[in-house]
């Protein structure tokens, strides 16, 4: 796992944006992880550094959001310094944005959902958006490591679901991977609830009945679909179907 971008461009499969370090692996992890079992290659990029946040220092989630990135096996993962809590809609964190864009050149963008309980969440993911078109309009120029960047915009953009409750337009079965994907998030460990550890100053993410209550939900978003574990997304707009046996296969 590459800490920071060497070279112009290097094409994933999956770009997953999030406004704080492990906003991706709690909301997305155990779908990325199923990307990867496919042999597709994921990035992820964070906006801040989480540096607001009631836990952790921006030096803790640094290194976590490392060891997390090296658990869940990215091919690389991007830290933007876009500013926790100050995560405002402004041309430079556009640019940001669509240059990290322009440099993964992903098929899929995985974003913060419209709908959200934290303002940077809901802000992430009006940025996320428009980068996301923007990145692919010739007139906008962008630069990395000193070259023009080449015109770029994915294919498919999701919404993961974050606190809100949100009516899923896809889900994904997870079965296979949620397990492990705990793993991911537990990297993060001055975020969460640990057996035998002090658990000051407590936050809402921070009691142990809330990764109980993740469990539960992509429990109850798997039994939607009829699996075990399922991670539920919101599409734009109609989801195309090229191949109706692939879009609903048989037993
Ligand atoms: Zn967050």
């Amino acid at each position: 796992m590459k800490r920071q971008p060497e070279s112009l461009s290097e094409k994933v499969y999956a770009l997953a944006f999030g406004a704080h370090p492990d906003d991706v692996e709690l909301a997305c992890g155990a779908t990325l992880l199923q990307i990867m079992n496919e042999g597709l290659q994921v990035a992820v990029c964070d906006l801040t550094k989480g540096e607001m946040g009631t836990l952790g220092t921006p030096e803790t989630r640094k290194s976590e959001a490392e060891t997390a990135s090296v658990i869940m096996g990215y091919h690389s993962r991007m830290t933007l310094d876009l500013g926790d809590a100050k995560l405002f809609y402004t041309e430079d964190n556009l640019a940001e944005i669509i240059r990290c864009i322009r440099h993964y050149r992903p098929e899929v963008v995985f974003a913060n959902p419209p709908d959200e309980r934290h303002p940077d969440h809901l802000k992430a993911s009006k940025l996320v958006t428009d980068a996301y078109y923007y990145s692919g309009l010739q007139r906008i120029s962008t630069m990395m490591n000193g070259t023009a960047q080449e015109p770029f915009r994915p294919q498919h953009l999701l919404y993961y679901i974050q606190f809100k409750h949100l009516e899923p337009d896809l889900i994904v079965d997870v079965s296979d991977t949620f397990s492990a994907s705990r793993k991911g998030i537990l990297a993060f460990s001055s975020q969460f609830y640990q057996e035998g550890v002090t658990q000051e100053p407590k936050t809402l993410i921070k009691r142990k009945e809330f990764l109980t209550g993740l469990e539960a939900r992509a429990r109850y978003f798997g039994e939607q679909i009829g699996v075990m574990y399922g991670e539920g997304f919101l599409h734009p707009g109609p989801m195309a179907i090229k191949s109706f046996r692939t879009a609903f296969p048989g037993f």
